[in-house]
């Protein structure tokens, strides 16, 4: 028993990322009120927003979300190799090596043009299989997707391919996070534009989605059949003009502890570069976390984190294990925690401010936590 603990123990660094599995449910649940009839599927790619993909998708699952999106098809493998069994739609362009695999293991692609979608057909043919695929449609993100005023070919191209199931149509907006929802509206239109083409067929339209997070905060007319939230999902804002006008809240809290303790005196600078140093005596110490864990160099000088419920500067350049903070005349112990994001007595530093402070998303913050910085899941 107590070697299990202590093996247990060993293998978690002092510096870990802890996910509230009660925040997830709690989000879904505020995602499904305001998405009304239209279905919810989870997105957990790039390992479910720094979450941890399988124990994510898992939870999502038994929470009852309708289907799964990942990028790439070796993200809907692991999902598949962990027992996950919902409906998971592989957002990303697939080459077609990839499409026999996809197959197997009842991943759905998405066809972004007609070229694609034949590929599809044809690997379906071989493998006796119907692929169940969603068509894309391009109103204005510009990445992947057939062009809405060209939609009608690649809808006609999925009526006509025997070994292809056409379950869903969608596009991605550019600008959903935007102030001014004017070109998120304008590619709305351009996706209703679209969709016309299933009536003047006069056949069934799939289900239709195009709501990722900010568009199901900011755009309700856009919800259609389905909403696809990713950074909701996780308690995060999209993006600081779109207010969080749910009951959501993070589900990521990242901590570290002081390894080491010290008194620096006055004009003694602290780490590469020397970018810092102190007019007066100052206690600095030492926390084992740093840009090979995901916690960007570009807050060098810039982030704060908690000690003892109290707001500290990160000072002198983040190295790749360690970075400094700067505690004043502050005191510290070794071993006292240190919240990187997430709360700490009364104070909070969100995610957003993280990556405000990095000058970059908080999207790119959550995907970067390292795969060195060990998940641990807690709560329901
Ligand atoms: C990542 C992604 C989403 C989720 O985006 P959020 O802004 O995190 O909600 C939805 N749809 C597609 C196609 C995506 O690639």
């Amino acid at each position: 028993m107590t070697t299990f603990m202590d093996a247990e123990n060993d293998s978690i660094r002092p510096t870990h990322v802890e996910v509230d599995l009660s925040a997830l449910r709690e989000n879904l649940a505020a995602i499904r009120v305001r998405a009304g009839a239209a279905k919810v599927m989870a997105v957990v790619k790039a390992n479910a927003y720094g979450h941890g993909l399988v124990e994510v998708a898992r939870h999502m699952e038994k929470c009852g979300a309708d289907c799964l999106g990942v990028a790439l098809l070796e993200e809907g493998l692991a999902l598949r190799k962990a027992g996950v069994t919902l409906p998971v739609l592989v957002f990303g362009g697939i080459p077609a090596a990839q499409m026999p695999s996809m197959l197997r293991h009842g991943l759905e692609m998405t066809a972004p043009s007609v070229e694609k979608l034949r590929q599809m057909d044809e690997a379906a043919a071989a493998a006796g299989i119907r692929a169940r695929v969603h068509l894309k449609v391009d109103t204005g993100m510009g990445r992947i997707g057939v062009q809405y005023f060209n939609a009608r070919t690649l809808i006609e191209a999925g009526l006509a391919c025997r070994h292809v199931e056409v379950a869903g149509i969608y596009s991605h907006f550019a600008n959903a996070d935007a102030a001014d929802l004017s070109h998120a509206r304008l590619q709305l239109e351009r996706f209703h534009e679209a969709l016309a083409v299933y009536e003047k067929l006069g056949v069934p339209t799939p289900a239709r989605h195009i709501a990722n997070s900010a568009a199901i905060l900011q755009l309700p007319e856009s919800h259609l059949d389905m909403v696809r939230p990713g950074i909701l999902l996780y308690g995060v804002q999209p993006g600081p003009e779109c207010p969080l006008t749910l009951p959501v809240r993070p589900a990521l809290t990242w901590r570290s502890r002081v390894v080491y303790f010290k008194v620096l005196p006055s004009g003694h600078p602290v780490s590469y570069g020397s970018t810092w140093q102190s007019d007066h005596p100052v206690r600095v110490v030492t926390v084992p976390c740093g840009y090979g864990d995901g916690f960007p160099r570009a807050l060098s000088n810039k982030a704060h984190v908690l000690i003892r419920g109290a707001r500290f500067p990160v000072v002198g350049k983040v190295c790749m294990d360690q970075f400094m903070v700067n505690l004043g005349q502050g005191t510290a112990y070794n071993g006292d925690e240190v919240v990187l994001v997430g709360a700490q007595g009364g104070e909070v530093i969100r995610v957003e401010e993280v990556a405000e402070r990095a000058d970059t998303i908080a999207y790119e913050i959550l995907t970067g936590i390292s795969s060195r910085v060990p998940r641990a899941h807690v709560g329901d």
